[in-house]
């Protein structure tokens, strides 16, 4: 694909109304369930794909912008990009594009904390979001692009074709859907959310916006998890200059690390001779730690290889065996791939020298109210009984609820229910092809309704951030761009 069309350095113009782009009758219809990175970029991609005739490509989205989605539509200071910007690019043969586009447009101007000391970038997170929304812009002012402003509520089968049905009560036949619509938010423990659902201070979904506003500076905060979005919320209550008591509670109190003290290449080799179970897998990644060690290098060099040859290794593992690695080493996986921004990082430092942070290996066994107090029992990890605490504000940044799924959208519960989509064996997506093509019960695979993004990785292994994501919407870009080619009539 052409990937050099639009110029980022010449972006400009307003994104007209949904529905004054021109939909020719003979144009195959592609509908994108949500706009955010995975669904912006892979209309993008097919947009840039010159297909004869051009498919009309509609993303539904109720956001007010393309290509920001729930990591980067936020306008939190605190909230920065947690790769550096060096590794972020909508376009894959170009790493360096957006780090560019940075420069071009001056984006980090007055942000003077973004440069770090060794010369890495790490902007706010929204600057991210401009960068996708900008590289949208021409695309949706030309047509090539619609943006739907609503959300997707039902998917129905109709003969060769799908009806999608937003909120809005609008209709549209689609000849290919793709479902991007990512991980549900996070579900807080049960009887917490009972207990403490109609309380002021509970925030069950802290990545809404203005969810901290209410929490006090001299509050007693509990933060149940300990993850990036434990980091985020910790590091935006120092910002709006809290001062209270924090606890960061989570099963094992692993707390997401920080960056390498310098930028260090990918080490080790995990395809030469690839591990087969999850036991092998975790002992080639010691004895590559071992290596990088005596190398002078860190862990964060092996990781980011694992990371970068993740897609490959995670095809010649058996179900079972990712299995074993979902339950068993996920957490260990979490907390070293998804690092820290350095600010933030410094920022949680802060806390804990100053005794403000907590960080605890537990669970919450029971709580309760009393006046505006939330009394807390804590089951420490490895101690008999419980411990009582207080708190003023329970945030929950436990991670996506990856169980729920098929139940966290209508249309996707009647997907199921129908037989077109089911969960991955893993349980961290839906279960698609290598191809992306969704799998159901019933249905078998449907070629003509995709997953892209991080809901397809439970087959494809690491697509969570920046560049899998892009890569991936690439991908399915290029495999619609292939099934649209082979349905058109051939000249006589
Ligand atoms: C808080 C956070 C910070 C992150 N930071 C980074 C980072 O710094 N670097 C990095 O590489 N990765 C980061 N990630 C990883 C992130 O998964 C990817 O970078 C990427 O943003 C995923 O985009 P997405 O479009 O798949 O998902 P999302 O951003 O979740 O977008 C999904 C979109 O679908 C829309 N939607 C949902 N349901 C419907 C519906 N029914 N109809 C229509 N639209 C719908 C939503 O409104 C949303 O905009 C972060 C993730 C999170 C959650």
């Amino acid at each position: 694909m052409n990937q050099s069309i639009v110029n980022p350095m010449a972006l400009s113009g307003t994104e007209p109304a949904a529905d004054d782009a021109p939909a020719g009758p003979q144009r195959p219809v592609v509908a994108i369930i949500g706009g955010g990175v995975s669904g912006a970029a892979t209309a993008f991609h097919l947009a840039l794909a010159n297909q004869t005739p051009a498919p009309e490509i509609i993303v539904f989205e109720p956001r007010e912008s393309l290509g920001k989605g729930l990591a980067y539509d936020t306008a939190e200071p605190a909230h920065r990009i947690n790769v550096p910007a060096a590794r972020m690019s909508l376009l894959t043969e170009e790493p360096d594009h957006f780090l560019r586009w940075i420069a071009a447009h001056s984006a980090t101007r007055g942000d003077d904390d973004a440069l770090r000391p060794d010369g890495a970038l790490f902007p706010r997170r929204s600057v991210f979001g401009g960068y996708v929304n900008a590289m949208l812009q021409p695309l949706v002012a030309s047509g090539a692009v619609r943006h739907r402003r609503c959300a997707v509520v039902h998917v129905l089968r109709e003969g060769p074709r799908w009806s999608v049905i937003g909120d809005d009560g609008g209709q549209t036949k689609a000849d290919i859907v793709v479902i991007a619509t990512s991980h549900p938010p996070p579900v807080a423990p049960g009887q917490l959310q009972a207990v403490l659902k109609d309380h002021p201070r509970f925030v069950p979904d802290p990545t809404k916006a203005g969810a901290l506003a209410g929490i006090r500076p001299s509050d007693r905060v509990l933060v149940v998890g300990n993850g990036l979005t434990s980091a985020d919320v910790i590091a935006a209550l120092a910002l709006k200059g809290h001062k209270g008591p924090i606890t960061a509670i989570s099963r094992r109190g692993l707390r997401s690390r920080g960056h390498a003290p310098v930028a260090q290449d990918p080490a080790g080799d995990f395809l030469t001779d690839p591990a087969f179970t999850a036991r092998a897998l975790l002992k080639n990644i010691r004895s590559a730690i071992r290596q990088a060690a005596l190398d002078g290098l860190t862990w964060h060099s092996v990781i980011d290889q694992v990371r970068a040859q993740g897609q490959a290794l995670w095809q010649v593992l058996p179900v079972v065996e990712r299995q074993r690695i979902v339950r068993h080493l996920r957490p260990f996986w979490d907390v070293h791939r998804f690092r820290v921004a350095p600010q933030v990082e410094t920022a949680l430092d802060a806390a804990i020298a100053e005794g403000r942070l907590e960080i605890l290996a537990g669970s919450i066994a029971a709580s309760r109210i009393e006046t505006d107090a939330i009394h807390c029992a804590l089951r420490l990890r490895r101690c008999p009984g419980t411990i009582e605490k207080t708190y003023d504000a329970v945030v929950i940044t436990t991670g996506p609820g990856h169980g729920g799924i098929l139940a966290s959208q209508p249309f996707l519960a009647e997907l199921s229910h129908s037989g077109y989509l089911e969960l991955d064996p893993t349980g961290l997506g839906l279960s698609c092809t290598r191809k992306s093509e969704a799998i159901g019960p019933v249905a078998g695979v449907t070629s003509s309704l995709l997953i892209a993004g991080p809901l397809a990785r439970g087959t494809f292994g690491e697509l969570m951030g920046l560049p899998q994501v892009t890569d991936h919407a690439l991908f399915v870009a290029a495999g619609i761009a292939d099934c649209l080619l082979a349905q058109t009539p051939k000249a006589a």
